[in-house]
Parts: structure tokens; sequence; C-alpha cells
């Protein structure tokens, strides 16, 4: 997002290059540039994603400098677990001590976790997620921005506001110009990384969204994820060769028997088998679930996270189920935040070095969520780059957190939050 770091290449090696920051070197995946030791590049998503000239990157670095090292000591600072006299039960302080030791956590220990309702345990739990995240990951903070270009969808979701049985719904598409002008406002206002999303939407064709992304990478520095559904396989090539680097796609459950109740038609198979083609194909994974979906269990929910895990995933999505008035679900309950929150810090000890993303979907069952998530282990967060007119419509659940706010003020927010929590909102790839 706005002031993304940029860094220095000091070493080229099989298509990834090593760069530095502030004597951190980090390592990033080059497919787009003819890069030497000695530029100076802005890298996202583990992706250089722009180079830029020397002038502008050190003058963008002095401005960072100072910045850079005082943020990693407000997030060292907040990520400190021990609070001397808490009473914590021995089960729970010996996985948490294990996952503060860098040690795997089971199946079984992540459920007796999910399990806390002790505040004290939960406080515990919530801290050494947090630590763990900033152990292995630093205080970098992935912002990345989401289209949402159409809300008609073939799909006839049980849980999904835009599902194609909803009449109450107006719908709309945006044409590739207006995409690419919303990309253009993102771009300008710093994002490196977007994300464009619609329901499964087949009018746009291979060759529209072909033209888009290959337009977008030759306009614009920024990387880009698909969210656009199942499609063939031909589709994916030609939009890796066209140069789109990650898909977001949520499995949604990992309990077959509920994907196949909540989406009709459709198969867990195909779901699976999409998301480990794409991974072989070299996108980046994003991918998840829906939390509180009817039927799921915490068993299903720990399955979840290791559904996730299994397609080498970049970025962990996962958010609450929020029921939509015009859906079959539309008495369903929903998550506590609390459960939620307890959910992505689990999912931090079972994944240390995954960008785990607070959904927009959390911040809106509980404002102050997403600075809660992000102290519990989260390290994401998207902003709704979508126009502000169309925002509405893209109705997946009522009362969407942020719907009507310009991006401007959203950014305003989130840098502020950043700034609060000591978080570079940055991604610095893989160290
Ligand atoms: N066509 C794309 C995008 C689908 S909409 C695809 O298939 O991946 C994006 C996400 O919104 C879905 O994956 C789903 O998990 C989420 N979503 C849908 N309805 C929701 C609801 N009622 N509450 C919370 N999230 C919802």
């Amino acid at each position: 997002m706005c002031y993304t770091i940029p860094g220095k290449v000091i070493d080229i090696k099989q298509g990834f290059a090593v760069i530095d920051y502030f004597g951190e070197p980090r390592k990033a995946r080059n497919d787009f540039f003819d890069l030497s030791c000695g530029d100076y590049v802005y890298a996202q998503g583990g992706f250089v994603v722009q180079k830029v000239s020397m002038e502008d990157a050190l003058s963008s670095m002095e401005a960072w400098r100072e910045l850079f090292f005082e943020l990693k000591k407000i997030d060292n600072r907040l990520s400190r677990v021990d609070r001397p006299g808490e009473k914590v039960g021995t089960k729970v302080k010996r996985i948490l001590n294990k996952a503060q030791n860098g040690l795997p956590v089971s199946r079984d220990e992540a459920l007796v976790l999910l399990d806390i309702t002790d505040e004290a345990e939960k406080g515990l739990l919530f801290r050494t997620a947090n630590s763990v995240r900033q152990k292995v990951l630093s205080n970098a903070c992935c912002v990345h921005g989401i289209i949402e270009f159409s809300n008609f969808c073939r799909n006839d979701c049980l849980y999904c506001g835009i599902r194609k049985s909803n009449n109450e719904i107006s719908r709309y598409r945006m044409a590739p110009d207006e995409i690419l002008a919303s990309v253009k406002e993102a771009v300008d206002l710093g994002f490196k990384a977007l994300v464009l999303q619609s329901g499964e939407d087949y009018h746009y064709t291979t060759e529209i969204i072909e033209g888009l992304v290959t337009k977008i990478r030759k306009e614009f520095p920024v990387l880009i994820f698909l969210s656009v559904g199942e499609r063939d396989a031909g589709f994916y090539r030609r939009m890796f060769d066209a140069g789109a680097r990650g898909v977001l796609l949520r499995f949604e459950s990992s309990n077959r028997k509920i994907y196949s109740d909540m989406k009709p038609g459709n198969s867990f198979n195909d779901r699976v088998d999409h998301l480990s083609f794409l991974s072989k194909l070299g996108f980046l994974i994003a991918t998840g679930g829906l939390l509180g979906l009817p039927g799921q269990t915490r068993q299903d929910m720990i399955e979840d996270i290791f559904l996730a895990k299994s397609f080498g995933t970049e970025m962990y999505s996962f958010g609450p189920f929020i029921p939509h008035s015009n859906t079959p679900l539309k008495d369903q309950k929903i998550i506590s935040s609390d459960e939620a929150i307890k959910f992505i810090a689990v999912a931090r000890l079972i994944v240390p070095d995954g960008k785990i993303l607070v959904t927009t979907a959390l911040e809106t069952i509980d404002r102050g969520m997403r600075r809660l998530g992000l102290l519990s282990g989260a390290n994401s967060f998207m902003l709704n780059v979508t126009p502000v007119k169309y925002r509405k419509q893209y109705e997946i659940y009522q009362g969407r957190a942020g719907i009507e706010e310009e991006l401007k003020i959203q950014i305003e927010e989130a840098l502020a939050l950043l700034k609060e929590l000591g978080r570079a909102p940055t991604d610095l790839g893989v160290s």
C-alpha cells in the first residue's frame, strides 16, 4: 500500500532477487524484470513488482529510515507474552510454550486451544500468536486492495447474498475500462497488490479477462490476484501467461458434506483439484473458508487450517459467515468475534510463516476486530477499492464494514492503525 519500502537488489539467483531493507535481506520472486545487483525495487506478496530509479528509491528510503526502526520497536513492545502472576492451566500453557518455541501444533492440541473459554488462557493464546507472528515475520503487514467488478454469479451458494436466485439485489458489471480506472486509482494511492473479484460470471470471457490482466501488467506496477471462481485449466494458464500471479479461491469448508450442502451443483473434489492445479501452475494461493457454517464443528475448523496449508497457501483467508436476509441461511447464528479471533490465533500457531488475513466480515460483526486480529496473529488485510457506487451491490452479506468510506479515508485509518501497532505496510517477501 502507500509507502511500501523500496529495497536494493543485492543478489540474484534462479528467478529470485535478494533485496536489502536497511540491513535485512529478503527474497522475492522476480518474473517480470531484467534485474542486476544494485537496482532498486519494490516487492509485494513475495514478488518484485516494480523497478525504481535510484534517486526515487533513496529519497523514499531516507523518509522511511527512522520510521522503519521505530515501528519495529513498537511491534516488539506489543509482542511480549508474559504477564507475571497470570493463572493459566498447565495443559494450555504447555501447548503454548511449545508453539512459542517454534514447535508444530498438532490437531489435538489445536482443538484444546480452540476450546479455551477462560479469559486468562485466551489472553495468553492471543499474545503467543502475536509473538510467533512477530518472531517469524517481523512487523511486515500486507495490505491488498480488492476490486469487486461484477456481482453476477451462476452459483447458488446457500450462504451468499449474490447467489443466482437472489432476485432482490440489482446486478452490475464493470466494463474493462472502468476496472482499469479503479486499478489506476488504487495504484496512484500506493497499492502494490490488487485482487480482482467477481461472482462466477462467464460474461467475462477468457479473452476479456486476459486482455484486462495484460493491460494492467503493461500499465501498472501491481501484483494481480484473480478471484473469479472455478474456470478451466486453459483459462488459468492464460492468466498466468498474461501476468496474473495470485488466485483467491476459498474452499469454504473442508467438510465435504457441508461443502456440498452449501454449494449445490458444486463438487468438493473439483475445488481441491483447482487449488492443487493452481498452486502447481505457480500461482500464489489465497484460500480459506467460512467460520460458523451450519453443522461446522471445531474439528472441522482445525481441519480447514490444515487443508489450506496443504496447498502451500500464501494467504489464509478465513472469516465469519454473516447471514444475508434473502438467503436460505438467513436465521443462522453468527459465530462470536471472540471465537473468530481464537481461530486466527490458532491458525498462526499452525502456520507460523503464513500471511493471515483479518477479513472485512470480522470487522463487520464487531468494529475493532481488525485491530484485535492483528494483535492475535494476523498480519494482513484488504481495503475495498471498488467504486463506492457499486460496493453496496456486492452484497455477499449486509452491513459490510467500510462500505461507504472513500478509499482515501480507508487508507488514512489503516495507516493510523498500522502505526499504532508498529507494523510496516509492506511486504518484505520471504526471508
Ligand atoms: N467467485 C469467487 C468469489 C466469491 S465471493 C469465488 O468463487 O471464489 C467471495 C467470498 O465471499 C466467498 O468465497 C465466500 O467465502 C464469502 N462470502 C459469501 N457469502 C458470505 C457471507 N454471507 N458471509 C461471509 N462471507 C461470505
